[in-house]
């Protein structure tokens, strides 16, 4: 048995009429009555390109909400996940472009009494892109009782030895078919950088503080698969030349608690949320979306009830060995 969840959900509703976005709000609409399905192509837009079809099956859906235009779904700004927007009085930019990270995971818990109490207060979700070297770093900052995001720490990340002509290849490669290369080339920053203001941002959430070093307070690390902090984080530090931070020491596979939790396997976030009927949003393997994604399954998991606990630690007398706590895993 299930227990019952419901999203409150802040729909963005446009009118001919108006330049300046109206919002309005459908409480209480059950998660699995939501389906959106977006995709995306190139465009010659200065900013990130704005998809050209939002699928909805609208028999699902309140009348009100697909009728005048309304779009219920719009592609985050993705200088404003990284505080680089410098367009938050434009209303046309406003009007296509979401500037509230939060907005498609807010939860409502009917059932509070089903969740089981947690051994941290925080999870920050994880979910890293770039096979060669890191291109993304997106990070969503959860509230383990309420389920609310708190915060959002997102960069994109330019390799450190990589000549110019194959980085550009590699970003129009990956980000070209989302039509967020532009961007990518506006805003990325070094590895080394990013984790400087990483850990500025976990310092003012007062997880972690340089200057006592060790691993983080209150919170762990949620990723899908092992890949983000096992092999990435330690690959991308060597080619950084910098040595890896301490609180990448241990992680929780949500893949692994799927597993032990609900007794079925899911190969990856597709299948988990195939699984749990939670539609997509976004462009898969766009690390911002995905990390959205991977957050939504975590919710639901602990509003059914799921208890979250550390999956692996790096053992730090051999370097490379990472120690696993569950007898059942996905390989
Ligand atoms: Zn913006």
């Amino acid at each position: 048995m299930r227990a019952a969840v419901s999203l409150l959900t802040r729909l963005p509703l446009t009118t001919a009429s108006s330049s300046s976005p109206r919002l309005s709000t459908f409480p209480l609409l059950h998660l699995r009555s939501l389906t959106v399905a977006a995709s995306t192509s190139s465009s010659s837009s200065p900013y990130v390109t704005v998809p050209t079809q939002h699928q909805q099956p609208t028999d699902q859906l309140p009348s009100s909400e697909t009728e005048g235009g309304t779009r219920r779904w719009r592609p985050m700004c993705l200088y404003h996940t990284q505080d680089r927007c410098t367009k938050m009085d434009d209303h046309t930019h406003l009007e296509k472009f979401n500037h509230d990270f939060a907005k498609d995971l807010r939860v409502n818990v009917v059932d509070a009494g089903r969740m089981s109490p947690q051994d941290m207060d925080y999870f920050l979700v994880l979910d890293l892109e770039g096979k060669v070297e890191i291109l993304e770093f997106p990070v969503l900052l959860l509230d383990a009782k309420t389920l609310a995001v708190v915060d959002l720490f997102h960069r994109f990340v330019r390799p450190s030895q990589m000549s110019d002509q194959r980085i550009n290849e590699y970003v129009e490669g990956k980000y070209g078919n989302f039509g967020v290369d532009r961007v990518w080339h506006d805003t990325a920053i070094s590895f080394n950088d990013t984790v400087d203001q990483f850990e500025g941002w976990l310092k003012k959430h007062r997880l972690w503080v340089k200057e006592q070093g060790g691993q983080l307070d209150r919170a762990a690390f949620v990723t899908c698969g092992n890949w983000d902090l096992k092999t990435k984080i330690p690959q991308q530090c060597w080619v950084s030349r910098m040595k890896p931070p301490p609180y990448f020491v241990e992680w929780i596979n949500l893949k692994d608690v799927y597993l032990n939790f609900y007794h079925r396997q899911a190969k990856g976030m597709m299948s988990m949320m195939s699984q749990l009927g939670i539609p997509v949003f976004g462009s898969h393997h766009l690390g911002i979306d995905d990390t959205k994604n991977i957050t939504r399954v975590l919710q639901q998991m602990l509003i059914d009830g799921a208890h979250m606990r550390i999956t692996a630690r790096r053992k730090p007398e051999f370097p490379g060995g990472v120690q696993f706590f569950f007898e059942d895993r996905i390989i």
